[in-house]
């Protein structure tokens, strides 16, 4: 998606241990009209297919989330990083977090992630799949469908497509980071 990777590359930051920072239009303050582009190309990818919820992960999935699924009018709902004492029916999974580097864990309502949804799962950034696998895990209790999980950012480097795709699942992601290395940014064409 070249107005996302020129984004990237304008404003995005390069941090020590292959962290890249875009928090002045994605992670933090955002850019509404950029996320509605990215809404489009995750609709133009997975539009097709049997989807009938969204679902992705608190906090910076929402905001591509619910664009698309605005735009495909259809629910989204969220896995929460802290279970609420309130929740009910609650599926858990734990998950290592590389940029905190710390474990945390993940829950979801069964109200809302059931055998009969056919899911899309959208994130903002996928490094080594640690997320997108817990996220698998929580699927797999609940007996949901998998239809394809979608990323804003995939940072080919840490080999999280790799991960999924032996579990079988279809990965999309709208910009490629290469390399990160010496602080440069290189995206693939
Ligand atoms: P994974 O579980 O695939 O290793 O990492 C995915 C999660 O970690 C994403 O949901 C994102 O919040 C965070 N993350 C991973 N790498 C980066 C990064 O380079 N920059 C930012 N801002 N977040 C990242």
């Amino acid at each position: 998606m070249q107005l996302l990777k020129k984004r990237i590359l304008q404003d995005g930051r390069c941090f020590e241990g292959g962290i890249l920072k875009v928090d002045s239009f994605i992670n933090h303050q955002m850019d509404p009209g950029l996320m509605k582009s990215i809404a489009v190309e995750f609709v133009r990818k997975f539009g097709a297919s049997n989807v009938n919820k969204i679902m992705t992960i608190e906090a910076s999935g929402i905001a591509p989330a619910i664009m698309t699924g605005y735009l495909m009018d259809l629910p989204v709902v969220f896995a929460k990083k802290k279970s609420p004492k309130t929740i009910q029916n609650p599926l858990s999974t734990v998950v290592h977090s590389f940029t905190k580097d710390r474990d945390y864990e993940v829950v979801i309502s069964a109200d809302f992630l059931t055998p009969d949804d056919n899911v899309l799962f959208i994130d903002d950034f996928l490094a080594y799949g640690n997320a997108a696998l817990g996220i698998l895990d929580l699927m797999k209790q609940s007996g949901a469908h998998l239809v394809g999980m979608g990323f804003i950012i995939e940072k080919e480097f840490q080999n999280g497509r790799k991960r999924l795709e032996e579990k079988g699942v279809r990965v999309e992601s709208l910009a490629i980071i290469e390399d990160l290395s010496h602080c440069r940014i290189k995206i693939k064409d």
